[in-house]
C-alpha cells in the first residue's frame, strides 16, 4: 500500500473493507458523495490532492485495524512489523495466512494439505 498509484478499484477496496458508503468515504475526505463515485467509475481522473488525502486515510484506516487483530506466529516478532504481502485465504480450512510461497493456496496443516491433494488428484 502506498507506493502503487490510487486507482478506482483501491478506492471501492477500501470502502469496501470498512463497509463505508461513498457518502462516508467522502465525508472523510472531504468530498462530495457523487465526486467519489466518479473516481470509482473512472468519468473523473483521480488527482495529486486526492491521492495524498486518500493514502493517508488509507494508512490511519489500516494501522487502526491492526491494532485489533489477532495474529498467531511461529516466528518471533518485534514491537512494530509492516506486512507487504497480502493475506489470502488456505482454500481448505478458509483461514486466513501469509503463505510463505506466493503461488501457495492452501495451509501447511496436515489435513488441509491432505484434502487439497485428493482435490487436485480428482480434477484430473
Ligand atoms: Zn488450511
Amino acid at each position: 500500500m502506498g507506493r502503487q498509484a490510487v486507482t478506482s478499484t483501491r478506492i471501492k477496496q477500501l470502502r469496501d473493507a470498512q463497509g463505508w458508503s461513498a457518502y462516508e468515504l467522502g465525508c472523510k475526505l472531504g468530498c462530495t458523495r457523487s465526486y467519489i463515485k466518479s473516481l470509482e467509475g473512472g468519468s473523473l481522473p483521480i488527482t495529486h490532492r486526492f491521492t495524498l488525502r486518500f493514502v493517508a486515510l488509507e494508512r490511519q484506516t489500516y494501522a487502526q485495524a491492526a491494532r485489533h487483530k489477532q495474529i498467531c506466529t511461529r516466528h518471533p516478532l518485534p514491537r512494530q512489523i509492516t506486512i507487504l504481502a497480502r493475506p489470502r485465504k488456505c482454500c481448505v480450512c478458509k483461514a486466513w495466512f501469509i503463505f510463505p510461497n506466493t503461488h501457495d493456496r492452501v495451509c501447511t496443516d496436515r489435513q488441509c494439505r491432505r484434502t487439497y491433494h485428493a482435490r487436485t488428484q480428482e480434477a484430473r
